[in-house]
């Protein structure tokens, strides 16, 4: 089979993830008699770098006929002064909204070679497998007014939440149905005792949860969650919450893995699927051959999984990642300081010779 992919390296570490995951993909096509065509787009800084704007029409149109998007992280301090619509964050807003990714899917992992490089208990993290389904084009980061106003000591910043109807049932739908895939439990997160669109929130997905009867329902307030999931992550099976709150709780939840850099992302619900790492840019390490390359190469193997069914390359690419880590190689984001840890592009060497048809 022939598969057309656009890929969006992004800035700072992006790039270099990119390069290691495409290394992998290379050799699950060298293996299994698939055809990846690669086309290379820019967007986020590099696109403002070349053509002025976040998101150029070329690059959107180009992801529109794509069979799926591979991104990396965008941004960095040398966008960091520009209005907020031209800045990178911008036209990553922008691609997840044009392409109707509603869901971000973000899996919490722990690979067992790694339960000491969290900093939570091994007891408290050993097992976890959790998946958090953040609703990706709507809510704060969307809502209208916003901006900043006024001058003087007057002078404010507004955004607003808005969460509709159909919005929150397509998202509450989904996390449904993956949740009967799974373990069958499903955790709803939002704000109903202060918020008026997480009482929307909280009452939609009660209704919506009432159509899976075989997946059992809960209500959590988000302050509740952000603690719980220190305390005991292995109480949840799916989690799904609006766009901030599914921002900040991935970004706690991913520590339970031992880094952000273990943390893939899936993002669906268009017709084009983009998959990228859930971290950012990470400006302090970026050229420096530093970074984990493996929240990359885990969002190329749910790529291969969600859209394109191809759950044995998937599972290759996991169980590749499964064996490194237990040789004991791990980037530095993963180690200690008496620990010898891997380079970027050593870690994806070590991946790429692990997968074996
Ligand atoms: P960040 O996620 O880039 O970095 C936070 C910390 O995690 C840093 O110490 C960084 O070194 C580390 N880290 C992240 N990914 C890593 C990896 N793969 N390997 C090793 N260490 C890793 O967060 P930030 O510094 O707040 O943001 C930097 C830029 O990235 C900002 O411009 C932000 O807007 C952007 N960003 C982009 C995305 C995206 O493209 N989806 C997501 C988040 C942040």
């Amino acid at each position: 089979m022939k598969y057309n992919l656009v890929i969006l390296p992004g800035d700072g570490i992006g790039p270099e993830v990119m390069q290691e995951g495409i290394k992998v993909l290379k050799r699950i096509e060298e293996i299994f008699s698939h055809k990846f065509e690669l086309q290379y787009e820019k967007a986020g800084g590099a696109a403002i770098d070349s053509y002025g704007v976040p998101l150029p029409d070329q690059t959107l149109n180009s992801c529109k006929q794509a069979d799926a998007v591979l991104k990396g992280p965008m941004g960095g301090p040398k966008w960091d002064q520009l209005e907020n619509k031209l800045r990178p964050e911008a036209g990553i807003l922008g691609l997840r909204k044009e392409l109707g990714l509603f869901a971000n899917l973000r899996p919490i992992k722990l690979y067992e070679p790694l339960k000491d490089a969290s900093t939570l208990k091994p007891e408290v993290i050993n097992g976890i497998d959790l998946l958090i389904v953040r609703e990706l084009v709507s809510g704060i980061y969307f809502g209208e007014p916003r901006g900043i106003f006024g001058e003087g000591e007057n002078k404010y910043g507004v955004n607003t939440e808005i969460y509709r109807t159909g919005e929150v049932s397509q998202v509450v739908r989904l996390s449904c149905e993956l949740a009967r895939a799974r373990r069958k439990k499903l955790t709803s997160i939002d704000k109903f005792n202060v918020l008026e669109s997480s009482r929307l929130w909280h009452d939609v997905a009660a209704e919506v949860s009432k159509n899976f009867q075989d997946v059992q329902f809960e209500h959590q307030i988000v302050d509740n969650a952000a603690m719980q999931l220190i305390r005991n992550p292995k109480q949840y099976d799916v989690l799904v919450t609006t766009n901030m709150f599914g921002d900040i709780l991935s970004d706690e939840a991913s520590m339970l893995t031992g880094s952000l850099g273990m943390l893939p992302s899936a993002s669906l619900g268009g017709e084009v699927a983009l998959y990228e790492p859930a971290g950012g840019a990470a400006p302090d390490i970026a050229g420096q051959n530093k970074a984990n390359p493996l929240a990359m190469i885990l969002s190329i193997s749910m790529m291969l999984k969600y859209s394109f069914h191809l759950d044995r390359e998937s599972l290759l690419i996991e169980q590749a990642v499964d064996k490194v880590l237990r040789q004991g190689f791990k980037t530095a984001d993963l180690t200690n300081s008496k620990e010898r840890s891997v380079s970027c592009i050593e870690m994806g060497d070590l991946i790429t010779k692990e997968i074996v048809g």
